[in-house]
């Protein structure tokens, strides 16, 4: 058999087959490359195993043993119960969710590593542990005091005989037959100022390393390349954007910018001047502007926007304003139609749930040039909404959006200047590399008189205790939400849901008052009226799910109560918080969380307690999350970081950076190391992220 290099087919590679290489290209895995590049999810190594004898409660660990028995328990709650035993002793794994998954997956005698935290219950237990099928091989080089690395798992790839064992059968033999090794694109010069091994080394010992210290230091050599070529793509986005001129001057501010000022109920904050002279700036320069505007949740970005967008107007340009929610557009369109009709600046509103016959009216008047403002939610990127003259797009909660989403808005004028506001604010060396293409400006006051939100939280044991605190806080005068994670009984165990606690609680502890529910499959109609009805104070408590964690406004609603909030992400928390404390009075949170409540969980909520700082709050976000889940790095059409901890590799982010700068810089004159090194870059990315959609 001929050597192999990186391009060879991975069906070729002695040991892989028809089989298994259909089970490999499902995973995007072709060329022995990918497979290189697949990396593994986590080792085991004596190091992190703990002999069962020796655990104790709340410790983290990782057990090795054998199933002795298996199955469903029925008891207060229906659960599956693991009895996993090794040489000192034996552990109850417990799931309460997943039965019928879990029934399959054991069987007698099978070894598996569980990872978890110790609790006690009548016996040692782990509640729903990470989980590893191990072979019997892996198990004696465990104790031959080896590394086993574990490769992230389908079942195509179980069924294929691509478990971790396969997989490294593979890797290995790949490792002994490549013809050369892998080139490293960076410049030896460069790799010793930022202290990285060889891509060689890294990718060869992330699969076999010889110790725990070694898997960081590859780590961080492949973390640096991927942020390279991440930051490539941003490059070159905000280099495209450098080169666009656009077609239309703004004159100077004149008397409907006054008079909107004057109309105001309030003064703007000297966060919200400066923000505003950031954006009249940029919409007087010769570039669009494509701006960032970030701000904790009630700092009062919407009013900003609604500026920039009179500006627009009176500049005879049109603006698409775009949100998340048919509540949250509906809320912005009668918050200031009245306003800016006064100044005779024409709004309009389109969403979802229009008759056909009212769609095409305002598409056609916006055709037409006959709405200056047009509120909406994404139903504004479809095709029939046709713009005159569009001169400004605002994203009101962009993360909220895709990347195509935005851009599809943004095609539908001759480039025009790009508003994206965000509540989750991001910490800046992150910004820099997710938005890097974008320019920054924050909000970083909060209007007077705002009380912060005490938070506590509780075990569900309280709840009795917090019903009656609710209904004190309403005959105080009071309103409150109490936000639910489903709106129906799922099975995925004994989860609270809107709807069977609306009946529970309209017959058992708020018989006396008014209780109003909403969630995402209740009519948009009833809803509005309901959340009408509540806002004019003629309800008491609103049953919701997170349907209303954007945007919503109404200063009365002193108290929220979120069941289940060990289920929620700490920046969700926080934006649903900012739904309360918007008015005079003193505003409470009660977050109550329902065992079993991971350590996570634990951390989240007291994180939650400690600070109302949203950018503490993102940056604590970040490190116990990762940045996909909270930034939406998934969902904005950005590469999947695979290496890279946007949380702890903040040297390697700038270092990253500064080599990107000095490669795309104007005036470089690079010699051949780096001139290769772009080409590189340029290639990868091409290929690579051939469909991603710059921002
Ligand atoms: P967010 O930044 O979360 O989108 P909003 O724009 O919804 O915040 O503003 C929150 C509330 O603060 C609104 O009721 C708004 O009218 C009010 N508000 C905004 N700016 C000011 C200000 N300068 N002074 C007082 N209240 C303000
Ligand atoms: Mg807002």
């Amino acid at each position: 058999m001929a050597e192999l290099n990186l391009n060879s087919p991975l069906q070729y590679v002695k040991g892989v087959g028809p089989r298994k290489a259909e089970a490999l290209a499902k995973l995007g895995m072709e060329t022995v490359e990918d497979l290189l590049f697949y990396f593994p999810r986590r080792y085991l190594d004596r190091t992190n195993i703990v002999p069962i004898g020796e655990i104790k409660v709340d410790q983290p660990v990782t057990i090795i043993g054998r199933v002795r028995a298996h199955g469903i328990l029925h008891g207060k709650r229906r659960r599956y119960e693991v009895i996993l035993e090794d040489d000192t002793g034996a552990i109850t794994l417990l799931w309460f969710a997943g039965v019928k998954y879990w029934e399959r997956l054991f069987k007698k005698n099978q070894i598996f590593a569980a990872t978890g935290t110790v609790t006690y219950f009548m016996g040692y237990q782990l509640v729903h542990p990470d989980l590893e099928r191990l072979e019997d091989d892996s198990d004696r080089m465990i104790h031959a005091g080896r590394i086993i690395p574990v490769y992230p798992q389908t079942s195509e790839l179980n069924k294929a005989g691509l478990n971790s064992k396969g997989i490294r059968q593979v890797t290995s033999f790949i490792f002994d037959n490549l013809a050369q090794k892998i080139a490293d694109p960076l410049p030896p010069a460069e790799r010793n100022s930022v202290g990285l091994i060889t891509l060689h080394e890294a990718v060869h010992k992330i699969h076999y390393p010889d110790n725990r210290d070694q898997i960081e230091t590859c780590r961080r050599r492949l973390a640096f390349d991927e942020l390279l070529q991440f930051q490539t793509l941003v490059f070159r986005n905000k280099m495209k954007k450098d080169t666009v001129v656009r077609s239309h001057r703004y004159h100077p501010p004149g008397e409907k910018l006054k008079q909107l000022k004057q109309l105001l109920p309030f003064k703007l904050t000297s966060g919200q001047k400066k923000v505003l002279s950031e954006i009249f700036a940029d919409l007087q320069s010769q570039h669009p502007m494509t701006r960032l505007l970030q701000g904790d949740v009630g700092c009062g970005k919407t009013v900003v926007a609604i500026i920039a967008a009179l500006y627009v107007a009176e500049n005879g340009m049109q603006v698409a304003f775009m949100a998340p929610t048919e509540i949250l557009a509906e809320q912005h369109f009668r918050n200031w139609e009245s306003i800016l009709g006064e100044i005779g600046i024409k709004v309009g509103l389109l969403t979802a749930s229009l008759t056909p016959a009212q769609k095409k009216k305002i598409a056609h008047q916006c055709a037409e040039g006959n709405i200056h403002v047009l509120f909406g939610t994404h139903a504004l990127i479809y095709d029939y909404v046709k713009f005159a003259n569009l001169g400004l797009v605002v994203i009101d909660e962009q993360h909220r959006f895709g990347v195509q989403q935005r851009d599809k808005l943004h095609a539908k004028g001759d480039n025009p200047d790009l508003l994206v506001m965000t509540a989750t604010p991001i910490p800046r060396t992150l910004a820099l590399t997710l938005y890097g293409d974008l320019d920054i400006s924050t909000v970083d006051t909060l209007p007077p008189g705002r009380k912060v939100t005490r938070t506590v939280w509780r075990t569900h044991d309280a709840r009795d205790k917090v019903h009656q605190f609710i209904t004190d806080e309403i005959n105080k005068g009071g309103q409150a939400y109490i936000i639910y994670p489903l709106i129906e009984k799922s099975d995925e165990g004994d989860i609270e849901n809107v709807e069977d606690a609306y009946e529970t609680l309209t017959r058992g502890p708020f018989a006396d008052l008014r209780v109003g529910m909403v969630h995402g499959r209740i009519k948009s109609k009833e809803r509005d009226e309901l959340l009408a009805r509540f806002r004019d104070g003629d309800l008491d408590v609103i049953l919701a799910t997170t349907v209303i964690e954007v945007g919503i406004d109404n200063p009365n609603v002193t108290l929220m109560v979120i069941e289940h909030a060990e289920r929620f992400g700490l920046a969700q928390l926080h934006q649903l918080r900012g739904r309360i404390g918007r008015g005079e009075r003193q505003a409470t949170l009660v977050a109550l969380a329902h065992p079993p409540i991971s350590d996570i969980a634990r951390r989240r909520l007291q994180f939650l307690v400690s600070t109302n700082d949203g950018f503490e709050i993102a940056e604590a976000d970040l490190e116990l999350r990762g940045p996909g889940e909270i930034f939406g790095v998934r969902q904005s059409g950005l590469p999947e970081l695979k290496a890279a901890r946007l949380s702890v590799d903040k040297d390697l982010l700038e270092a990253s950076r500064r080599l990107l700068e000095r490669l795309f810089g104007a005036d470089a004159d690079l010699d051949t190391n780096y001139r290769n090194l772009y080409n590189y870059l340029i290639e990868t990315v091409d290929s690579r992220y051939a469909d991603f959609h710059g921002g």
